[in-house]
This record gives C-alpha cells, structure tokens and sequence, in this order.
C-alpha cells in the first residue's frame, strides 16, 4: 500500500507502480529546519505536522477498509477516524468529508501549510510515519510530495494522479450511495459532498437530527456498517471498472496520467531547449539558489553553469552543449541538461 488506498487501481491504470520519490523523505523531513541552520531563503515546515496540516476527506469505501482493519498497530488510525464519525456533523453516506472548520481555516492563508500546528491532520500519530491510517490514505495525501527526484516533470504525473484520483474518490463513494443506500437526499449530497457554507452545527452547534435521519435512513445509526458494506463492494473491483462506472470524464483524466507516466519514465534529453523562467532565491560562494516550478524544491546550481544557459536559445541541444564546451570551457553531461529542464531551468521547444 505504497501509494496508500488507491494502490492497486494505480497499478492496474499504470501497467506498474508509480517510482518512490526519494527525495521526499517522510521518515526524515527534509522540510524541517536542520538544528542550527538559520531561516533564510528556504521555507520550513514546522516539525509537529510537516506536510499533514491538512484534513483528507475519505469516502465510504476507505473508511470501511479502515475500519475493518483489526490490527493492533493501526488501533490508533481507526480510532482517530472513530473519533471524526462520533462528531457526526461530517459523517455521510459519500463518507468523511474534511470539517467546515477546517476549510474555513485552512482557506483563508495559504502560508498556514506545514505550519500551522493547530491545523494539524487528526490521523497524525506518533512513531512510524507519522499516520494512522497510512495504507488507506487518500489520493490527496498519496500523491503529495514536497520535493520531487525529478522537478516538474514528477510535479506533473502527480498532480496529474492526484485529480484522477480525487476523480475516482468521489464517483466511486457516490457509487456506493447509489448501489446500497439508495436515499434521494443522501444521493444529492454525494454528488457534491463537499459543497455548502458552514452553518452552526458544522461549528460546535446543535445537530439537526431530522436532516441527519434523512440522510441516512434505514442505515442511521449503523454508519460504520455501511462504510464496512461499502469496502466489501470494492474489493473485487479492478480499474477496468471503475473507468466505466466513471465514464468519458474519467478515462480521460487516466488518459492525461498516462501521458503524464510516460514523461516521467522518459530520460531522453530533449532535442531542442531554452532557458525558462525563473527566480533568483539567493547568490552565495558561486552559487545560486533558484526557484522555478515549487517555491519547496529550489536548486543551488555554480555561477558557471548559469552564465551557459543562454546558450540554450531552442538550437538543437547537441549544438548548444558544443558551444558551451568551446567558448565556456565547461562539459555538460546529458544527466545534467536532462535534470535542468526537468527542473524548468531550461524548458523543451516543442518541434
Ligand atoms: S491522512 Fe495521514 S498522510 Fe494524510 S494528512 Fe493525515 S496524517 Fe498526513
């Protein structure tokens, strides 16, 4: 369950697992500031929540493989997601959507990320991980990473994944409604889950209990059997499925994965390349520190490298590199061109 709930979907869409990005090391934050070092050009997260100062929503389905879960060591991760249902106030049929007062919060500066302990995610435990449901996490959380081995071209094929599978989170939960509820008020509401303004119950105020009864009807009071029902659904479903329960919306999202995926397999430098934009963070000892595609991934790169980039003015590469070695005396390695325009400090020239 590397890539957490969704990992065999994955597998089966992709024809292979996605690569681990090394760089991005939950185990040992590489966004926390190392002891010493003083705050300078680089963003830190605070060491408490790092990246999860987030709330994932989790459709029926992942609730009910948690929840099924009866090994000791995820205790923890069940309990925590125990602990959001009892609320009620954001338990549906669709499944645990994130609170009105998170989105409220977390919505209203987008600094507070990685920073804000108060808006740290209720599925943090401490040891291992760092995550209590880790093998069912959902899409939004399996697929997010500070930094990538491969700059943008990484970014892309996740961010890429990541709608596919917010995609499939939601249709998939709102199949669920549809197959074993059935209910009109809670198959209106799983279309949209997330929708609607937050009204006093969402924020500490009294439940509306007829609304809650209507939503779930015959299942009222029986949540976490229904999303255990919901997870039993899944389990001999294979992607070839879910792309035809999600239609022309989704095979094309899969589609865009794909062309994504191949991208990141491909180490071939491109034929043709300019420089790209980007900002200059920091000029240090005969260095610099710049940012392009993620303002969490910027790379230091010598002086004598960056005086040759204008070289690289969309002639073909070969001939760029040949210049660069005459007049600047400096080799450059195709490894080397490959992870610039990875990174967007040289961008391809389509031909
Ligand atoms: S579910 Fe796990 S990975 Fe996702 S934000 Fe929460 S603790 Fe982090």
């Amino acid at each position: 369950m590397r890539h957490g709930a969704n990992s065999d979907w994955i597998r089966q869409m992709l024809g292979q697992a996605p690569p681990v990005e090394i760089t991005s090391d939950c185990t040992n934050c590489v966004m926390v500031k190392p002891e010493g070092e003083s705050i300078g050009a680089q963003f830190y997260f605070d060491p408490d929540v790092r990246c999860c100062t987030y709330e994932p929503a989790l459709p029926n389905y992942i609730a009910g493989r948690i929840l099924r879960d009866s090994d000791p060591e995820r205790a923890a991760g069940r309990a925590s997601l125990e602990a959001r249902m009892a609320r009620r106030v954001d338990t549906l049929p669709w499944g645990i959507r994130r609170s009105k007062r998170f989105d409220t919060l977390y919505g209203s500066n987008a600094a507070l990320f990685g920073r804000a302990a108060d808006l740290g995610c209720p599925h943090l435990t401490e040891g291992s991980l760092g995550c209590g449901i880790w093998p069912y996490r959902p899409g939004v959380c399996s697929t997010w990473y500070c930094k990538h081995d491969r700059g943008q071209t990484g970014h892309a094929f996740w961010n890429n994944l990541a709608l596919l599978l917010r995609e499939v989170e939601l249709m998939m939960g709102a199949w669920c409604v549809a197959e074993l509820h059935g209910g009109r008020a809670a198959m209106r509401q799983a279309l949209n889950p997330e929708a609607g303004i937050p009204v006093s119950s969402d924020l500490g105020g009294e439940m509306d209990e007829k609304e809650y009864g209507k939503l779930w009807g015959n299942w009222a009071g029986k949540e976490a059997e229904f999303f255990q029902a919901c997870a039993a659904k899944m389990d001999d479903i294979r992607w070839e499925d879910v792309e035809r329960i999600g239609g022309v919306r989704m095979r094309t999202m899969a589609d865009l994965t794909r062309t994504a995926f191949e991208k990141l397999l491909d180490m071939d430098v491109p034929q043709r390349l300019q420089a790209g934009p980007f900002r200059i963070l920091a000029s240090s000892r005969g260095k610099r520190t710049v940012e392009t595609y993620s303002g969490f991934n910027p790379i230091k790169m010598p002086e004598a490298l960056f005086r040759a980039l204008p070289y690289f003015d969309g002639r073909p590469t070969a001939e760029s590199i040949a210049e660069i070695r005459t007049k600047e005396k400096l080799r450059l390695q195709p490894a080397l061109v490959r992870r610039l325009a990875d990174f967007g400090i040289l961008e391809e020239i389509d031909t």
